[in-house]
């Protein structure tokens, strides 16, 4: 989870239009407008679990409407979700941190330890003690993990991808290191690419910089 600028643009003034119309009929705030805004506000990453390789989108409500027209219509409450973090967030997580209001980076650290399946572990470790902190921790471990036997087993396909990627990343840091010249001006790039926000688990790449930040002085300097 990263922060995420909710952005004034010209998809999401369409969204906010499409959400009053759609309010005033009690209509659905699943328009395509929303969809849109949505897609592009979050770089069509999940905002809980930062995989960009979802199949399925879902509207989450931050805070559960349980019927509340203002919320369920409000677009600040809106966020884009995998079908796996909608469906074990529900509304059993409240309140969490909001991250198009938090920079959520300053609050959890993102990381994973061990080199092998058998003794890989994620870590989220709390920078901050406040309840919405607490809840989001919660929440991330179950989402990683998972709470129901289909859970567990679409929690270890989300591991399995997050581990291929943060692999890929530490490999391109690897190479970047023994480069030269040309070579290591286009991983340089390549590296910037895997830490800006629209790349899938930002968070744990930029805290594995973090983490090693005299090692890593020349990347740091890239982290949001
Ligand atoms: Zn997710």
């Amino acid at each position: 989870m990263i922060k995420v600028e909710r952005k004034r643009t010209e998809k999401s003034e369409k969204a906010i239009a499409s959400l009053k119309i759609e309010k005033s009929k009690k209509g659905s705030y699943n328009t395509p407008e929303v969809n849109a805004a949505l897609k592009e506000m979050f770089h069509g990453k999940c905002y809980i679990c930062e995989n960009k390789q979802i199949t399925s989108y879902q509207i989450e409500h931050l805070v559960s409407h349980r019927g509340n027209m203002d919320l369920k219509y409000d677009w600040n409450n809106l966020f884009l979700a995998c079908a796996h973090c909608n469906n074990t967030k529900l509304d059993k997580f409240e309140p969490i941190v909001d991250c198009t209001k938090e920079n959520v980076e300053t609050l959890i650290a993102f990381r994973r330890t061990g080199y092998f399946g058998t003794d890989e572990k994620l870590l989220f470790d709390m920078l901050d003690c406040r309840i919405e902190v607490q809840n989001t921790v919660k929440l991330l471990h179950e989402v990683y993990y998972g709470s129901t036997p289909q859970k567990k087993m679409e929690a270890t396909i989300l591991r399995r991808t997050l581990r291929k990627e943060l692999s890929e990343f530490k490999e391109y840091v690897r190479e970047y290191h023994e480069a030269e010249d040309e070579e290591k001006e286009d991983l340089k790039y390549l590296l910037q690419q895997h830490l800006k926000d629209s790349s899938p688990f930002a968070a744990f790449k930029r805290w594995l910089i973090r983490d090693n930040k005299e090692a890593f002085a020349e990347l740091y300097v890239y982290l949001a």
